[in-house]
């Protein structure tokens, strides 16, 4: 299978299940391992819905993309990008606007070797490695690659990456030192899980994130909110992941405190 040696780094610890490769799985994407494939299967046995909130991220996420190119942004920074699946960033983002520029950062080596792997011939898209809780090394390897103009709006992704980071990392004061780096007019995106009005049985299931290499931290909507200082919240807010400005078709969602996870985007005024 030539394919697995282009992304399977040689240097993985395949016995422990990787929340980039758990993602994938529930996705329906195929790198994962028989590790990653069981902690999903257990997760699913408690909750289904953790599956629906993990699609309905990826459809926020597109979305919101298809929003920000709309207000004219043509360079983004998806920090926590995870292993490439349909519709991916600079795919929605190239097709609202050709030659929107898009740097993908990840510290999963499979996120990496594979995103390297599909986007090789793609001029206007690179690929970094690097720690979001590490944000002044990430952004010297961003800007390293040359790819953003930094005097220019850009859009800081941050879907469903920030609650891998406990309290003791300071998630705001990371968030702080990205929005330092870029100009007004650029946005932040956001999406995170929460426990807001969740049921046992789906706190349980996060729980078993700590078998992956990072542990889940739920945070409340007024947590969240402070992550945006600086930032104006476009409407409507900071709202549950489906209630994120549904388009035409999308079906109504009877009960979207079910997705357990907020999303918002916000502006970074002059
Ligand atoms: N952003 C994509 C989305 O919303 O569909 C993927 C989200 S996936 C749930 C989370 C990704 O964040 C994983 O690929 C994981 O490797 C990455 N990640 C976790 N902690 C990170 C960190 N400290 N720095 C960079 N990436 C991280």
């Amino acid at each position: 299978m030539p394919d697995q040696l282009d992304w399977i780094p040689a240097d993985i610890d395949v016995d422990r299940p990787s929340n980039a490769r758990v993602y994938d799985y529930f996705l329906g994407g195929a790198h994962n391992f028989e590790v990653d494939r069981q902690l999903a299967e257990q997760i699913i046995r408690m909750t289904p819905n953790v599956g629906d909130t993990m699609r309905a991220n990826r459809v926020f996420l597109r979305r919101a993309v298809r929003y920000l190119a709309g207000q004219g942004i043509r360079q983004f920074l998806d920090i926590g990008s995870g292993i490439p699946t349909a519709g991916n960033v600079h795919e929605i983002a190239q097709a609202a606007s050709p030659g929107s520029r898009v740097i993908y950062v990840d510290i999963d080596p499979v996120a990496v070797a594979h995103s390297r792997t599909i986007l090789r011939d793609d001029p206007y898209t690179v690929v970094v490695c690097a720690d979001l809780r590490e944000p002044a090394d990430l952004l010297d390897r961003a800007r390293a690659t040359g790819l953003l103009d930094f005097s220019r709006p850009v859009a800081i992704l941050l879907a469903g990456v920030v609650h891998f980071l406990p309290d003791s990392d300071d998630p705001a004061a990371i968030i702080g030192r990205l929005r330092d780096a870029v100009c007004p007019g650029s946005y932040l995106l956001l999406s995170h899980v929460t426990g807001d009005g969740q049921p046992p049985e789906v706190l349980a299931a996060y729980d078993l994130s700590g078998q992956t290499d990072s542990a889940l931290r739920l945070r409340s909507r007024a947590e969240l909110a402070r992550y945006f200082d600086g930032f104006t919240l476009v409407d409507p807010g900071l709202v549950f992941l489906t209630t994120w400005r549904p388009e035409p078709g999308d079906e109504p969602d009877e009960d979207p405190q079910r997705t357990a996870a907020y999303a918002g985007v916000g502006i970074l005024a002059g």
